[in-house]
């Protein structure tokens, strides 16, 4: 796969994370000129909204400093590669505002623990990602921050049908990595953020086991849920990528996991000759689209060829998963957003008569419609009279979604199947009617109640020529087996090599 020769420079954009990491450790390569080529695409694709904030200076900053560790004979795989952060991670050197006007013109003093990891293995940042409001959203049509070029919120366009969006909340990442402005990005996952959106614009992304990958400076949206994860075209890009983020960081996350960090490279070639996939039944029911349903059954069949077995099996609670996400969620939410109360972050009103008065204009001002629909919403699933009703049923159902997935991990060592019910959807066509962008997270909603790290793959195309991806799902720490089935996948197909017309 990596090439021996210098590409074109106008090729270079085509190059994976592997390839160009072969390229800069053979010294073919600056890492200037690879942070340079990428910087000129993305200003020459503003249109697709992807990017909020870009800083060439701080960027090259980077890149020479990684062009100087390799001439130290650095041999880190990610030293001088570019990539982009959803601007839900604090940066130092970008502002952050996690797509929210609430956090207009804040920096962070500190960058996030994933962010600084991949920057100590020597990945370059080019810039911050565009994402629905705090990531609550699953179109990026949330997002209340004027993108790069524009002097208005815009939509993030997928880059295969600029009409349609790129899903979300990591909407800006997907879409970066698709037109191939980097050739790797950071998503978070909260109830599908990184999975969907991967799916929606034909990239591979994987989510974590929760606890994995450090929370620390991640904009939190519900904490319980919040995970983050790489997005690239490849699984072993991906696995790349998560081997630099992943760790324990117990003085700043007290919920990241004592679990060393891996190499989630070496187990990628092994034989998946004998694995058991398990098939959910819930997830092929009535809500499946055709189109979606025959780009899934022909990857499961492709995956039959490659020696796995398919295993009949049940997640009954599935459709729970929406109910119960849709309470935790705005609950933890309503707590985390308190802070942003004018006072220590971003936004403040400028006028107001009193203290009550400013949070009020304040919160009013900052907060964008679907943000306020969580508070409230959030507010009163934990208020007094309520709580028992519906914060603390979710806990108990949540603890039964989990508790399914351990009984299918008895028949099966994968569970796989469609990521979203349909391809990525028309701008506009969902944005008055929450309750159908929450209903098209049903398939990606379990693994995240039940912290379980799941992946989504290119696996072919459905209505409109858009991309479908498909979805797998581990047992807790089943990263490395995860990506070996994606990798084995990719290596028998070229759905994650194809590319959108026109960028
Ligand atoms: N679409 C889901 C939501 O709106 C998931 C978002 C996420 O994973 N960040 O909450």
């Amino acid at each position: 796969m990596n090439s021996p020769t210098t590409p074109p420079s106008s090729e270079l954009h085509e190059r994976t994370v592997s390839e160009l990491s072969g390229l800069l450790q053979a010294r073919k390569l600056s890492a200037v000129e690879a942070a340079q080529h990428f910087l000129n695409r993305i200003q020459f694709h503003t249109a697709l909204g992807a990017f909020l904030s870009v800083d060439e200076e701080a960027t090259l900053v980077q890149a020479r400093a990684a062009d100087a560790r390799l001439a130290a004979g650095s041999v880190s795989a990610l030293e001088g590669v570019p990539l982009a952060h959803k601007d839900i991670f604090v940066t130092r050197d970008w502002p952050t505002t996690a797509g929210s006007k609430m956090l207009s013109g804040y920096r962070s003093p500190f960058d996030a623990t994933v962010v600084a990891k991949l920057k100590d293995a020597g990945a370059v940042c080019l810039g911050k990602l565009n994402c629905d409001e705090f990531a609550m959203g699953s179109s990026n049509e949330n997002s209340a921050q004027p993108p790069m070029g524009f002097s208005q919120p815009e939509p993030v366009k997928n880059p295969w049908d600029t009409s349609r969006i790129p899903g979300g909340s990591s909407g800006g990442s997907a879409a970066a990595v698709a037109a191939r402005l980097t050739p790797a990005a950071t998503g978070t996952d909260t109830g599908g953020s990184i999975r969907q959106p991967a799916s929606f614009c034909g990239i591979t992304g994987i989510k974590p086991t929760y606890g994995r990958a450090s929370r620390y400076g991640m904009v939190a949206f519900a904490s319980s849920l919040d995970q983050a994860g790489p997005m690239a075209r490849t699984a072993q890009d991906c696995a790349l990528l998560l081997s630099a983020m992943c760790g324990p960081d117990p003085d700043r996350d007290s919920t990241s996991l004592d679990v060393p960090a891996e190499d989630f490279t070496l187990q990628l070639n092994d034989s998946i000759a004998g694995l058991r996939i398990g098939i959910p039944k819930e997830f092929f029911g009535d809500g499946l689209s055709a189109d979606v349903r025959a780009a899934v059954d022909s990857a499961l069949a492709e995956y039959e060829k490659l020696g796995a077995r398919l295993v009949p099996i049940s997640l009954p609670r599935t459709e729970l998963s929406i109910p119960v996400y849709y309470v935790i969620a705005p609950a933890e939410a309503s707590s985390n957003l308190s802070r942003f109360d004018g006072v220590k972050f971003g936004h403040r009103a400028a006028q107001y008569t009193d203290l009550a008065d400013m949070y009020k204009k304040t919160r009013s001002e900052g907060f964008g419609e679907e943000v306020k629909r969580r508070i409230m919403i959030g507010t009163y699933v934990l208020s007094h009279g309520y709580y028992d009703a519906y914060y603390l049923q979710a806990q108990r159902i949540r603890r039964m979604i989990a508790d399914d997935f351990q009984q299918a991990f008895g028949q099966c060592d994968l569970i796989a199947g469609p990521v979203a019910p349909t391809v990525a959807w028309k701008i506009g066509e969902k944005s008055d009617d929450p309750v159908a962008n929450y209903l098209a997270d049903i398939f990606t909603l379990p693994a995240s109640l039940a912290g379980l790290p799941g992946m989504s793959l290119p696996a072919g195309f459905g209505a409109g020529g858009m991309p479908v991806g498909l979805q797998l799902i581990g047992n807790y720490f089943a990263e490395g087996r995860l990506l070996n089935a994606a990798h084995r996948f990719q290596q028998a197909t070229d759905f994650h090599s194809r590319k959108p017309q026109g960028v």
